[in-house]
């Protein structure tokens, strides 16, 4: 599987094709910033993982600690809406908390 460097690269990151998803992939909820940007928090980088084209569905993951179950897998996303405020807040934290679930 190809390694993402950047966690916060944009781009064409489907790993399956929409309906392909296979093995243990998580479904994570996904918020939408702006037009075109899906943001994910990710427990185990306790960071936000942005995607772009804003579609919902199975992607690489862009974890950045090896330790990251999710990098086998990826995760699928699913729409959880707008962000809130207190998602873009927390965003912009230097050590982002994540979202309360
Ligand atoms: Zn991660």
């Amino acid at each position: 599987m190809e390694h993402l460097n950047d966690a916060h690269a944009l781009g064409d990151d489907y790993a399956n094709a929409p309906g392909t998803v296979q093995g243990d992939a998580p479904i994570l909820p996904a918020y939408r910033v702006g037009s075109d940007t899906y943001v994910i928090w990710c427990t185990h980088c306790r960071r936000w993982h942005r995607h772009g084209a804003a579609m919902a569905g199975h992607r690489v993951a862009h974890c950045t600690t090896p330790r990251s179950p999710y990098s086998a897998t990826g995760y699928v996303l699913e729409d959880a809406g707008p962000a809130t405020d207190a998602i873009l807040a927390d965003m912009r934290r230097r050590k982002p908390r994540g979202v309360a679930r």
